[in-house]
């Protein structure tokens, strides 16, 4: 996949950051479930079988329930687990103070 998955509007598309085993990257999960849904957020996808690559790729689902995006206090709901805007303004506070 490449970079994170993108906002659908009138999708919940609530995330999951699941770092990897390495912890040298993140996979994201986003929920395509219409806004607003009950229940899990859930995400489904096939795996190829990287092992036998002539069987059928398998489905996985995903589920979760906590939306890992952050709203921020100031900027409101961002589309990772952190704040772009705060980390700016705090690097920009950060060269004035020198
Ligand atoms: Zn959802
Ligand atoms: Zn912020």
């Amino acid at each position: 996949m490449d970079g994170p998955p993108k906002d659908v509007p009138g999708q919940c598309n609530a995330r999951l950051f699941v770092g990897d085993d390495y912890g040298d990257n993140t996979a994201t999960f986003r929920c395509p479930l219409p806004e607003g849904h009950d229940g899990e957020h859930v995400e489904r996808f096939s795996q190829r079988n990287e092992a036998d690559p002539d069987k059928p790729s398998g489905m996985v689902t995903v589920t979760w329930h906590y939306d890992d995006r952050m709203t921020c206090p100031k900027h409101g709901l961002q589309p990772g687990d952190w704040c772009r805007k705060c980390h700016e303004e705090r690097r920009a506070q950060r060269r004035q103070q020198k």
